[in-house]
């Protein structure tokens, strides 16, 4: 038991992250098809599918490890900008994960707070731009107050600030990505990229709760 979890429980954890991408592929898409290309819920599930496969295949030492294996399985299947940057949150997150053997609230505050620097250098992009970005900044930042709290206290409110972060895209003009093209058009529709943080931070939440539970 206890507040942290072990590397083959955040593979586990991981594993129900790609299953709840999978099922929210359609919702994605259309917000995709709102202010983007429509591709957006179709990237992301094959992405998560490689990630299941390459995570299946194998068990690890470390909690980084499994957070790696899904950046690298991202930037391999996904294509697209989004590919890129989704696949830097999880490799660039892992790093000060490397030689961690439990994943508790400051390793996810880590994890967060470095990924996120990652996107927003790789995006060449900052808060307020209408991306995932906008979804990750809150997050990382409520995890980062939450560090010394259990994993699963922070977790829902970590996935709330995601939320909230969600909602805050739909008064925003895009600045990057394809959106950016349709200038005030994009305004009072959500990001879809940050509509993903949103439903991943939410499944990790999902599978800390229900292993609290059993
Ligand atoms: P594509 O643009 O290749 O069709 P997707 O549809 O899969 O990619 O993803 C689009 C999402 O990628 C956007 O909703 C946004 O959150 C994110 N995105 C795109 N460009 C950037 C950027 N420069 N910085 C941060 N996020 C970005
Ligand atoms: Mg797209």
């Amino acid at each position: 038991m206890g507040g942290t979890l072990t590397a083959h429980e955040v593979k586990a954890m991981l594993l129900h992250v790609a299953s709840r991408v999978a099922d929210s592929a359609e919702v994605l898409n259309d917000a995709d098809r709102a202010i983007g290309d429509g591709d957006h819920g179709l990237a992301m599930r094959r992405g998560f599918e490689t990630a299941r496969q390459e995570l299946e295949s194998r068990e690890y030492d470390t909690v980084g490890a499994p957070v790696s294996e899904v950046g690298r399985a991202l930037l391999l299947s996904m294509g697209g900008a989004s590919g890129i940057l989704f696949s830097s949150l999880f490799v660039e997150g892992a790093r000060g994960l490397s030689a961690e053997r439990c994943f508790g609230s400051a390793e996810l505050a880590r994890f967060l707070t470095d990924g996120t620097g990652a996107v927003e250098q790789r995006g060449k992009t900052g808060p307020g731009g209408k991306t995932m970005v906008d979804a990750l900044v809150p997050a990382a930042r409520a995890a980062a107050e939450l560090r010394a709290e259990p994993l699963d206290n922070a977790l829902p409110r970590v996935a709330d600030a995601a939320r909230a972060g969600v909602e805050a895209t739909k008064d925003m003009v895009a600045l990057a990505g394809k959106a950016k093209s349709l200038g005030e058009r994009s305004l009072g529709f959500a990001d879809p990229g940050a509509l993903s943080v949103q439903v991943m931070l939410r499944a990790m939440d999902e599978y800390v709760a229900a292993r609290q539970r059993a």
